[in-house]
């Protein structure tokens, strides 16, 4: 399982303070490493396209 990448920047999440959650809209996970976590950036969720902070 460590094949996780973040959402945001396709990152691979092996530091530290990533974070994972389900997509408001259609629950799939999404995952974000701890820089774009950081910065707040906006996601886009690879399975119905929600975009959220
Ligand atoms: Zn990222
Ligand atoms: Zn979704």
């Amino acid at each position: 399982m460590a094949n996780k990448k973040c959402t945001s920047c396709s990152a691979p999440l092996a530091e530290e303070g990533a974070t994972a959650f389900g997509c408001p809209a259609c629950g799939v996970e999404i995952n974000r490493c701890y820089r774009c976590r950081e910065q707040s950036l906006p996601y886009i969720c690879p399975k119905c396209g929600f975009t959220g902070p």
